[in-house]
């Protein structure tokens, strides 16, 4: 009898099975397509206690119980269509884990429903691609209490370790799991594009070649902003084509996008977060679709032509160092901000420290900085915000001038850098006590009788202006 059943052999799922199985887990697997199955027991399996099921009932039969089975199939309809194969088989009190990365409300709808059928449904948001799948993931479960005592030593085992605390952490009811792994993509979203920016505006304004920027990248990696993704973005630019070119040369300046920053971006929106930076991320992915309206637009709007001073490169490049540091934190902040904002909403208690830290390894976002922010949740009290955190505003303070240098290049040259820019742009209006806002709202009244607040009055109290009229101001009832 195995102590746990995977269904879905795909590249995560197959990965998991046997990172699961190095740890001393008997399991059975399940795949639709059985010949999936027949390749991975014949290529993996040998030695292994793993049962390879050929039908759902053989499968259910094989698990000890409570059942725990855990889904690593395609997010969406599929996910409801096995749960539904999977009912007739199952007793109250088994669990079913969906690993996929399903978009939060359906695990929230899906746990409420388990739950009326005795079944403890867990949404679980897997981190780390093939590689942290098969040597420890981030896992970020979520949903029925109850599964949590019985799956936990489990999962905490396969899970990516951190000075011994592993990187799966409970993080609340319904679809919370799912939530916290759609801000990490989201954020994933946000680190990636910053770090291609900085790497457009050290080619294309500051005229370095790939192999000197690489070299910055590796230097950076050892300091403050040491994480995967500087370390993999140095490796990359380093890489050679057949031909000895820089291979990053060749691939087209077209990204993908597989939705959840999409969903990140328009869940901030529903929430009322500026989520700024992270949105700025999804729609530079939009307008990256559009090659050929680009290409046509670069031979008639053209571009400033002024170099930067040799002599002033150097300085340039620093100031970059500083911009994406200052404005990983802002991306950070925004994040946690609409996190704070959900659990609100949802009634969860999410453990802010513990998703710091379950980030920490096994994740795409993984960095040395997360145990700062972890530590900015361990202060009594908690800030209001990273940006408040007395370490972070200091470090901020420091990056600032090379934060707007580096904005300024971008301008100057033409070089688009909008994740980097708009997280400034966010920090100078979150950080300015009496803003714009009150043009906004007298704009308002103006054209709508909208009415206004006054600074000098009681806020409770709302005024009118007839300011196209006698100009007389009124008390609104
Ligand atoms: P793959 O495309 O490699 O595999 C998809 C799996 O889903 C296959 O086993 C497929 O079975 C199964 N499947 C699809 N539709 C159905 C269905 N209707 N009924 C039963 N099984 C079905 O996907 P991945 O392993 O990459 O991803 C799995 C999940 O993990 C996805 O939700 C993905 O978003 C998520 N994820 C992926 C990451 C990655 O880096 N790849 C990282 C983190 C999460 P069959 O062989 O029969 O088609």
């Amino acid at each position: 009898m195995s102590s746990i059943g995977l269904i879905g052999l795909g590249v995560m799922g197959a990965n998991l099975a046997l990172n699961l199985s190095d740890k001393g887990y008997a399991l059975s697997v399940y795949n639709r397509t059985f010949a999936l199955t027949e390749q991975f027991m014949a290529v993996h399996a040998q030695g292994r206690a793993i049962v390879a099921a050929d039908n759902l009932p053989e499968f259910v039969a094989s698990l000890t119980a409570p059942r725990v089975i855990l889904l690593m199939i395609t997010a969406g309809r599929a996910v409801d269509a096995v749960i539904a194969q999977l009912l007739p088989l199952l007793n109250p009190g088994d669990i079913i884990i969906d690993g996929g990365n399903s978009h939060y409300p359906d695990s929230t709808r899906r746990w409420q429903e388990l739950r009326a059928q005795g079944i403890r449904f867990v949404g679980m948001g897997v981190s780390g691609g093939e590689e942290g799948a098969r040597h420890g993931p981030s896992l970020m479960p979520g949903g029925d209490v109850e599964a949590w005592p019985v799956i936990r030593e489990m999962f905490q085992t396969v899970a990516a370790q951190v000075d011994g605390v592993a990187c799966c952490q409970w993080l609340g009811e319904g679809g919370a799991g799912h939530y916290v792994k759609m801000v990490h993509n989201g954020i994933e979203y946000g680190d990636m594009q910053l770090i291609a920016e900085v790497c457009h505006l050290m080619r294309h304004a500051l005229g370095m070649d790939y192999a000197a920027m690489a070299d910055t990248f590796a230097l950076w990696n050892q300091g403050r902003l040491e994480s995967y993704l500087i370390e993999i973005t140095s490796q990359l630019l380093r890489h050679k084509d057949a031909d000895g070119s820089p291979l990053v040369e060749k691939i087209l300046d077209r990204a993908g996008q597989k939705g959840t920053g999409l969903w990140t971006a328009q869940d901030a929106l529903e929430h009322a977060v500026p989520l700024t930076l992270i949105a700025e991320a999804v729609h530079a992915r939009m307008l990256s679709a559009r090659k050929d309206e680009r290409v046509a637009a670069s031979q008639l709007l053209g571009k400033p032509t002024e170099p930067v001073p040799e002599n002033q490169r150097q300085a340039y490049l620093e100031a970059l160092h500083d911009a994406l540091y200052a404005a990983k934190v802002v991306s950070y902040a925004q994040g946690f901000m609409l996190l704070q904002t959900a659990a609100r909403q949802y009634a969860w208690d999410l453990p802010y420290g513990d998703i710091a830290l379950l980030w920490r390894a096994g994740c795409i976002i993984r960095s040395r900085f997360l145990g700062d922010i972890k530590a900015s949740f361990a202060r009594e009290p908690v800030p209001q915000s990273l940006l408040q955190d007395p370490f972070f505003a200091a470090e901020l303070q420091q990056a600032e001038s090379g934060w707007r240098k580096a904005v300024v290049l971008a301008v100057m040259q033409g070089v688009p850098a909008p994740a980097l820019s708009s997280a400034l742009a966010f920090y100078d209006g979150y950080r300015c006590a009496n803003g714009s806002a009150n043009i906004l709202q007298a704009q308002r009244d103006f054209f709508g009788a909208h009415g206004y607040q006054r600074v000098d009055r009681d806020p409770a109290l709302h005024f009118h202006t007839r300011w196209g009229g006698d100009g007389v101001e009124e008390q609104l009832p």
